[in-house]
């Protein structure tokens, strides 16, 4: 386990197998450290799933490991607001004053943790057990609630399990139709294409659901250039002429589902027509769709951002579902509904206990026989562990105010950046009594910090991911952090032992905290009990659940049934509700963001890689041509885009692969760039996702706005 600071880069001249430290496709590579401390990646072929391909942003990970703004000392802030180089005693004192200030002045939930979906599944069950073991806080949260909630939360309500990709990637290949509702790989994750590309050269067809001609609907047989915010109706719409035209599953609805009856009778209402005036989707395509699904010996709907990231988010996802059980494809070959996680370990941080009602192995908090197995592997006392706390928009809502949270620690997380409502959360953030953030670089969240602390990188850390199939793989280390860089494990079992909860973070190696994880996981939905480093080792990932010593791993779910009380999945009428926000006078056009090839999230790390802020440096706010002709714009000029939650400013790209009633922009930047000053933060009931992909937006030139009043992100 890296511990500490001052020991001078070791190298590694052997390559080194691990993967990319960016999204949830988590690309085989191997790193080669050179005499002089250059780090080289090349694609590893053995690696069944990117199979050698990687993208741009992968090919240039190694530019943020020796990059000359890497921070390598804890910085804290001084009297006179400034931040300062200091020793990591005199930071951590700090944190653990201020923990303990707020703890004494306001009690243990005045403390909060925000944690991310990037962090090795080892930190997030370490900071999920930091929360509860050494803050006994109910308040931590992660950035993975912006991210995959919704089809969590549907996932499991539905088929009793939340694995974004219930089979293997390579089954995509085999499908005849593949239904892409609101996901764009051939940008996110673009060596995931082979596969469609496979599947196409196969006879298959591709039909994508999106309001742009992404570079993913371009390769599709059928683009549906649906409204933003009208995935469960285009879903509906589906479903209807499937059970008008016969070709519904009677035989499988039957014995493998419940509550067909209820949603046969929502979906009558949702006759082409009206579907195609709400959806923009026309009637003929909706019904080729239709017809393409209903004719397929293998399909399958996966789902992305696009329609999970609003305030129906669980409703869209839900609808999808509905499709593919009607259809008779989940656990057949080939088959099924899936998501396409996002984050690097998007799926590994979301079932180990970061997120506010969870605790490790997908198990809920509220639950007594839950609480009392961990519990047990923790050796604390049930009743010292807290309930469930706020989801992450509500914890950060809550930063500084009475009954919030007072001192907050971020990791792995540039939420002045990726939450919605930035100007808010900037206020929030800036009313904190203490936040401390650990970071690789001073991001738009770390400067705005009372201490930083410098941690270790992907490339200089041991510890394992899950991608999105819920294969748990290694990260394997490769170099040492640089001089005066701790790993945040390090940190987080430092920060305990000062706050008197030492004994419960005791481990001799980052395996042993996995091993941990493991028991603690023992008997929950994700199940890693049977999973070991030797068994990932050997066997190129390992996929759960994988309940004990022996067990090969599950790499398809729900060939014999469904892990609900009843075996059979169940499906949930959906009715079409507008988005929070529609368009009115003041503000026209509807706003849908997302992310672009080059960048990665909120780009703390991709745009300081100089190959990709050469390829994309700035965000471009793309509009329809006859939208930029009816408000005066032109091509390349710099607009400025306002909701009721503030403004931001764009180059604009006029092109022809978007709705004429739509604006897209990125939302890798901060500052004046930041797409998400102008998002809604407009939860879904069930997951607490915010409405990050529509709302009400007016774009004007930028001549014609007045000077910039929005909120400042400074401290
Ligand atoms: Fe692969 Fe994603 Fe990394 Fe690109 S960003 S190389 S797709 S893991």
């Amino acid at each position: 386990m890296t511990t500490d600071t001052t020991t001078p880069p070791t190298l590694s001249l052997q390559p080194t197998a691990t993967h990319c430290p960016y999204c949830a496709f988590q690309c085989g590579m191997t790193l080669s450290v050179d005499d002089v401390g250059d780090v080289g990646i090349a694609g590893n072929p053995a690696f069944p799933v990117n199979r050698g391909s990687l993208c741009v942003k992968g090919w240039t990970a190694a530019a943020a490991l020796n990059h000359p703004e890497r921070l390598t000392t804890p910085l804290v802030r001084d009297a006179d607001g400034m931040l300062r180089p200091a020793s990591w005693d005199e930071a951590l004192d700090r944190v653990v004053e201020a923990i303990e200030r707020a703890r004494e002045r306001h009690g243990n939930d005045a403390v909060g943790v925000f944690g991310g979906g990037s962090l090795t599944n080892e930190k997030s069950y370490l900071l999920g057990k930091f929360a509860r073991v050494a803050l006994r806080t109910a308040n931590i949260d992660y950035n993975g609630r912006f991210c995959m909630s919704s089809a969590a939360a549907a996932g499991i309500r539905s088929l009793g399990i939340d694995r974004g990709l219930p089979f293997p990637v390579e089954d995509i290949a085999g499908a005849q139709v593949v239904l892409l509702m609101g996901d764009n790989p051939a940008e996110t994750m673009p060596p995931m294409m082979q596969y469609f590309d496979e599947q196409r050269a196969n006879g298959g067809r591709l039909i994508v659901a999106d309001p742009r001609l992404t570079p993913t609907a371009q390769r599709a047989d059928l683009h549906l250039r649906l409204r933003p915010g009208t995935d469960a109706v285009l879903a509906n719409g589906l479903l209807h002429i499937l059970i008008r035209d016969g070709m519904v599953d009677a035989e499988y609805v039957a014995e493998r589902t419940e509550g067909f009856d209820r949603v046969r009778a929502e979906v009558l209402t949702y006759w082409p027509e009206r579907v195609e005036r709400i959806t923009g989707v026309a009637e003929a395509e909706l019904t080729r769709a239709a017809q393409l699904l209903g004719a397929a010996g293998t399909a399958m709907i996966l789902t992305g951002r696009g329609a999970e990231q609003q305030a129906q988010g669980v409703n869209n996802v839900s609808a999808c579902i509905n499709l593919a059980l009607a259809l008779g494809l989940p656990g057949r070959p080939h088959s099924g509904y899936g998501c396409i996680t996002g984050q690097g370990n998007g799926q590994g941080g979301r079932e180990h206990g970061q997120k506010a009602d969870q605790l490790p192995g997908y198990r809920r908090i509220d639950d007594p026989a839950a609480r009392r197995h961990v519990a047990a592997v923790w050796g604390v006392d049930e009743s010292s562990l807290p309930g469930p706390g706020r989801s992450a928009y509500e914890l950060l809502d809550s930063l500084g105010q009475e009954g919030g949270v007072r001192a907050l620690l971020v990791m792995g997380s540039n939420v002045a950046v990726s939450a919605p409502h930035l100007n808010n959360v900037a206020e929030r953030l800036a009313s904190l009594d203490f936040l401390a953030v650990s970071e690789f670089f001073l991001s738009e969240t770390a400067i705005l910090a009372d201490v930083v602390l410098p941690s270790a990188q992907w490339a200089e850390e041991e510890g394992t991911m899950t991608n999105l199939e819920g294969r748990v793989i290694r990260r394997r280390q490769a170099c040492e952090p640089p001089s005066g860089v701790r790993d945040d494990v390090a940190v987080i079992c430092e920060l305990a032992r000062r706050l008197g909860s030492g004994r419960h973070f005791e481990y001799a190696s980052v395996e042993e905290i996995f091993e941990e994880l493991g028991r603690a996981s023992a008997g929950g939905p994700a199940d890693y009990s049977g999973i070991t480093y030797a068994g990932i080792d050997a066997n190129d990932g390992v996929f759960w659940p994988c309940p004990g010593e022996g067990h090969p791993g599950t790499p398809r779910l729900f060939t014999d049934g469904f892990p609900t009380a009843s075996g059979r999945a169940r499906m949930f009428a959906v009715r079409h509700q507008e988005p929070d926000e529609a368009p009115d006078e003041e503000y026209p056009l509807f706003l849908t963001t997302g992310r672009n090839l080059a960048h990665y999230q909120s780009g703390t790390q991709t745009r300081r890689v100089p190959e990709l802020a050469e390829m994309t440096p700035q965000p471009m706010a793309e509009v329809h041509p006859s939208t930029a002709g009816r408000y005066g714009l032109r091509d390349g000029q710099a607009v400025r885009l306002s909701t009721r939650r503030g403004r931001a400013d764009f180059q604009l790209k006029v092109t022809r692969g978007i709705r004429e009633d739509t604006v897209f922009v990125p939302f890798h930047w901060g500052g004046r760039q930041a797409a998400n000053r102008l998002t809604n933060p407009a939860l879904d009931p069930t997951s607490r996702m915010p409405e990050f992909k529509v709302c009400a937006v007016r774009i004007d030139g930028a001549e014609n706005t007045a000077d910039d009043t929005t909120t400042t992100t400074e401290r």
